[in-house]
């Protein structure tokens, strides 16, 4: 007998013959005399359609309310799986976030998961009971609700299966594993039989949504085995493994691509020590991440163009940060872009071969493509480029390094 967390994404669950289905596979895993527990997304499109009503009512958004909202859409999926499997014959219970309790920090919108209290689920599940759990949502602090970034479901499956010591954290999707890019944008992409968690969590981190980051770096620091499979085809999928499991390491392992970045210029910023940390600290401080950084060094000694990333949907409140401090700062025009996407090319191999960067930026100037911005670090580099040839570019890395499949 095995302890098994199950988790369906949003396409998994979008109807309810989806639900009957996800039920079946539920069955399964009981049937074969395993514990279960089960992660639940919203159904697909939900989680949007809620982010969109808090824009449209308020665009700079008070973070708790706007966890108020969009966390409901798995209220209502974690209810009607409980439904089908009673009628099943099988018991089961729905529980929300703060009913576990999934215990977070009080980051709204991106919150960490700090404890969960697994006592009284281990009691039911040892009776044959399968509860049916909210995921990306938790509770702070201060009683109110959270929820864990977009995708977090992913996260609450990871940090429940490591809290309950599951042998296995199944995380069932619309693709059967994890591909070597994302499989909807290039035809050629392979399935990975194995991934490294370093390797995973650079491309979660870079835009493969296929998991998310702090799922992959929770399963790491846990060492929780992870898979990756179809909600809908009965194939194996992805095991998330370590480095030492996988026989044969590739040079580069995957293309990653991110369309959740914004450009911010400072034009003409004042060239003397401390004006970094002036412009970064506080956007720290309001809890909004930068990316990729580059600044040149000043022509004529006094000033110079600094350029960033943040997340699209920070860029508003970055660019009200730095226009109320533009003065402090010293600088002349505050840009910004959205059309913009971060590329990128990861693989542990990296670490001993040179020559890979290289062959990523002949790759995008045969085709044409202007690099806007560069970062590296030891398994993988990264270029922003424009949005328009996304595609493209992925497609062309992916030939370029020996990536394609049949
Ligand atoms: P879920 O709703 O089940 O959580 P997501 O949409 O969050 O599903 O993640 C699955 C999607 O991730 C796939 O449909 C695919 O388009 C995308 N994806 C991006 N990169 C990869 C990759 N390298 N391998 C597999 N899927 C990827
Ligand atoms: N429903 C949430 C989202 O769409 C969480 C998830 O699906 O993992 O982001
Ligand atoms: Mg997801």
């Amino acid at each position: 007998m095995a302890r098994i967390v199950q988790k369906f994404g949003g396409t998994s669950v979008a109807d309810t013959d989806r639900i009957k289905s996800v039920a079946e596979k539920v069955r399964r895993e009981v049937e074969a005399g395993h514990e279960v527990a089960v992660l639940l997304s919203a159904m697909a499109g939900v989680t949007n359609q809620l982010v969109a009503y808090v824009d449209e009512v308020s665009t700079l958004y008070d973070a708790r309310e706007y966890d108020t909202v969009v966390s409901t859409g798995e209220q209502v999926t974690v209810g009607l799986l409980a439904l089908v499997l009673q009628g099943m014959g099988i018991q089961s219970r729905s529980w929300l976030g703060w009913q576990v309790p999934i215990r977070t920090d009080n980051v709204h919108g991106k919150a960490r998961i700090e404890a969960i209290e697994t006592e009284e689920l281990r009691r039911r599940m040892a009776t044959g009971e399968v509860p049916v759990i909210a995921g990306f949502q938790g509770l702070a602090p201060d009683n109110r609700i959270t929820t864990l970034g977009r995708g977090g479901t992913d996260t609450s499956a990871v940090a429940l299966a490591a809290a309950l010591d599951a042998d296995r954290c199944d995380i069932y999707t619309d693709v059967d594993g994890v591909y070597t890019t994302d499989p909807r944008i290039v035809s050629q992409a392979r399935k990975l039989d194995r991934v490294t968690y370093e390797e995973m969590l650079e491309m979660a981190s870079l835009g493969a949504k296929v998991l998310q980051t702090r799922a992959v770096e929770m399963a790491m620091k846990h060492g929780q085995r992870v898979q990756v499979l179809s909600s809908f085809e009965d194939v194996p999928g992805t095991l998330v493994v370590d480095e030492d499991e996988i026989v044969e390491q590739e040079l580069v392992s995957g293309i990653a691509y991110s369309r959740d970045e914004a450009k911010i210029t400072l034009v003409r910023v004042r060239d003397k020590p401390g004006v970094a940390a002036a412009i970064f600290g506080p956007l720290a401080d309001a809890n909004i991440n930068v990316d990729m950084i580059v600044q040149n060094v000043s022509g004529d000694g006094e000033a110079t163009d600094l350029t960033f990333t943040v997340a699209n949907n920070d860029v508003e409140r970055a660019v009200e940060n730095l226009a109320a401090r533009k003065d402090e700062i010293g600088c002349a025009e505050i840009l910004h872009d959205p059309r913009v996407v971060k590329v990128s090319v990861i693989g542990v191999g990296m670490r001993s071969h040179a020559g890979v960067a290289q062959t990523m930026f002949k790759t995008l100037a045969e085709k044409g493509i202007n690099i806007q911005v560069i970062s590296t670090s030891e398994i993988k580099v990264s270029v922003l480029i424009d949005e328009e040839y996304t595609e493209l570019a992925v497609r062309a890395l992916h030939t370029a390094y020996g990536l394609d499949g049949d």
